[in-house]
């Protein structure tokens, strides 16, 4: 940790008293995690803060502790954009580049704050901040969070909410601690927050056995008739129309987890799964060892990420965007494998 940032983060923390706290659309555990643990601290130092989330996050993750203080902006563009007004320090938290915040991207970009705070494990960050964390290989915002905060001295401060809200993140962006878990800290970090009285079996039961009948159906219609291989290549695609979206009653986050499937699959390396939405087709890419998705992605998709993870989007149809996908994925590989 850069001492100098973290000075200019407790004395950020200290001094400022109106905080927006966001994170990139459709949240996910860490985004949200790292943004409500952040908000209880501020809170509980007697300030005043607000989640603000670009689009409402999935509900299945409504049990987190301060999970229903968060604003949406696409809803409620008029107060969020009071609160944003009267604030003057933003954290932006979980993203990188602002067109991942979308609308609220723009509002915030357009606002001159008297500090910025970055607290992120992107790659490539887009986003200038006067406190800047881009840590990419940190397993996730929250464990960066947690870091930053031991180091700055303000370890008390996490109690068993935010350490829950940290935990979350940490859980989440891991896949329950299997990938991106390698460094010995994260398990350091694990063992503290135990120490601070997290409820780990709850917890888990929140974050991995939350799905409903319909999520589950959708589940087993999208692995049965929408799972394909790429033929002779170690290499998979599933998609997913509006129309069959709306068939299952689509809801926020559904489709969350459905893209890792296809590695479960012994040669499978690489794979996507792509989506219709109202506002365009979105693209989520993942893959095992070092075959880096997020270059593929910046490369095909307007998008990026992690080596493993990552996401773009697709301005035209759905079968634009698996043709796009199929016809770039192939030399792609191809010349990946000839690297290695
Ligand atoms: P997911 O597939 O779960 O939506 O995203 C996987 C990873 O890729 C996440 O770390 C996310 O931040 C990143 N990602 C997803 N979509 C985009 C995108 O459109 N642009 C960029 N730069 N990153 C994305
Ligand atoms: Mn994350």
């Amino acid at each position: 940790m850069n001492e100098q940032m973290i000075k200019s983060f407790r004395e950020a923390i200290e001094e400022k008293d109106r905080f927006v706290l966001t994170c990139h659309v459709n949240a996910d555990g860490d985004a949200l995690g790292a943004t409500l643990a952040l908000q209880h601290i501020l809170k509980t130092m007697g300030k005043e803060v607000t989640v603000i989330t670009p689009d409402l996050p999935p509900t299945y993750f409504s049990w987190m502790p301060g999970f229903k203080t968060i604003k949406v902006y696409e809803r409620d563009i008029e107060n969020c954009d009071a609160i944003i007004e009267n604030a003057s320090t933003l954290v932006v938290m979980d993203y990188n580049d602002i067109k991942r915040a979308k609308l609220l991207g723009e509002k915030l970009g357009s606002k001159e704050w008297e500090k910025t705070i970055l607290i992120d494990h992107h790659t490539y960050p887009q986003v200038k901040a006067d406190v800047e964390f881009s840590q990419p290989e940190s397993p996730a915002t929250c464990s960066t969070l947690y870091d930053i905060l031991i180091a700055a001295g303000m370890g008390e401060k996490i109690d068993v909410e935010a350490a829950t809200c940290i935990y979350t993140g940490i859980l989440t962006d891991t896949g329950g601690l299997s990938y991106n878990s390698s460094n010995p800290d994260i398990y350091y970090t694990v063992a503290d927050l135990l120490k601070r009285g997290i409820d780990k079996p709850t917890i888990h039961n929140n974050v991995f056995n939350n799905k409903t009948v319909r999520r589950l159906k959708m589940l087993g219609y999208a692995l049965s008739r929408k799972l394909h291989r790429i033929e002779k290549y170690p290499l998979a695609i599933m998609t997913m129309s509006a129309e069959e979206l709306e068939r299952f009653g689509y809801n926020t986050g559904d489709t969350e987890g459905f893209v890792n499937y296809a590695l479960q699959v012994k040669d499978i390396i690489a794979t996507a799964f792509i989506m219709e939405r109202p506002d365009g087709i979105k693209i989520s890419l993942r893959s095992k060892g070092d075959f880096p998705v997020n270059e593929f992605s910046a490369q095909n998709f307007g998008g990026g990420g992690h080596v493993n993870a990552a996401g773009g989007t697709h301005k035209g149809t759905l079968e634009e965007a698996e043709k796009k996908y199929i016809e770039n994925i192939v030399p792609f590989y191809l010349e990946w494998a000839k690297q290695k």
